[in-house]
């Protein structure tokens, strides 16, 4: 549910008594595309605000948060990633992240509605900025079915970076989606889903995850949390899932050697992401090796 009144758009979250607002100057787009409402906003204070069927989607203020975690430490686990597939991420943050790293060859960014894309264009060029690298690929469509259809074997690393399990997205958080991935994925290979909030769905969606992706054959399951301000309750999270490797070991010496800026993700942080809140832990306690605690 999201409100606008005097010069604030707020998104209510009903069931958990709380909501988040932001000042804003102005309205700057509003669309019913194919799949949802789309709405830009200039604010105050936090640039400028995209929202998709009333929910906050990003801000130019804080979304390196996100994008660096969704992509940084998956990359930095893999050995040698060289195809890395995203799912959603029609901002493309997270495919201007994958491109910065040099040993990626293919990238491809799969996202549902092609409007959220070229309003991205438009309202957050500097999220596109690597849109016209030569590795990087765009298919307009179902990221399902794309996974679906890809040749086993031939990821490295797939991010989905989607919406809420609702709608559209509800199919990616799902056993089927996972066992599609685990076969597209290649020796070494890693997926990392947005699993979101800690304190409000560590129990439920991350739990699910966590047994969804263990039944689908991703032996080695971690979630690193990190904030993300303008997300229900501030906190959010990302799940990793991998075939063979333990994901508590990354390559640090890459990681602090990285050859490109950036403004959250480090070797320190990484580590940090690493270790699981207790209350985590203890809800996962089924799902969690002792080794991942
Ligand atoms: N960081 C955001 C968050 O956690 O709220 C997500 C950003 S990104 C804009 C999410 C994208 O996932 C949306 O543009 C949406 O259209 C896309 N999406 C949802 N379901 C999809 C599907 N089945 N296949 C491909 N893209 C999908």
């Amino acid at each position: 549910m999201t409100a606008l009144n005097d010069g604030w758009f707020t998104e209510v979250f009903q069931d958990q008594g709380t909501a988040f607002s932001l000042q804003v100057k102005r309205k700057l787009h509003e669309e019913q595309t194919p799949f949802q409402k789309l709405e830009i906003y200039e604010t105050e204070t936090f640039g400028n605000l995209m929202v998709l069927d009333g929910c906050v989607m990003l801000t130019s203020r804080d979304n390196f948060l996100y994008h660096e975690m969704m992509t940084h430490p998956a990359l930095f686990t893999h050995k040698n990633p060289k195809k890395v597939v995203i799912i959603g991420g029609g901002d493309c943050g997270t495919l201007k992240e994958v491109l910065k790293h040099p040993g990626v060859e293919e990238a491809w960014q799969v996202e549902i509605d092609e409007r959220v894309t070229r309003m991205s264009e438009k309202y957050f060029p500097e999220l596109c900025e690597s849109n016209d690298d030569p590795r990087a690929n765009f298919f307009f469509g179902d990221g399902i079915q794309w996974m679906r259809d890809v040749e086993p074997g031939s990821v490295d690393v797939v991010i989905v970076d989607s919406t809420d399990p609702v709608g559209p997205a509800e199919g990616l958080f799902a056993l089927d989606f996972y066992r599609d991935a685990m076969a597209a994925l290649g020796e070494g290979g890693i997926i990392v889903q947005q699993s979101e909030s800690p304190l409000l769905h560590t129990d439920t969606i991350i739990k699910d995850i966590h047994g969804d992706m263990r039944q689908a054959g991703l032996d080695h399951v971690q979630t690193l949390a990190f904030p993300q301000p303008v997300y229900p309750t501030g906190w959010w999270s990302c799940t990793m899932g991998s075939k063979e490797n333990p994901l508590k070991y990354f390559r640090e010496e890459d990681a602090v050697n990285r050859p490109f800026v950036t403004r959250y993700y480090n070797r320190g942080v990484h580590q940090g992401a690493l270790a699981m809140p207790q209350f985590m832990v203890d809800a996962l306690e089924d799902e969690v090796r002792p080794e991942e605690g």
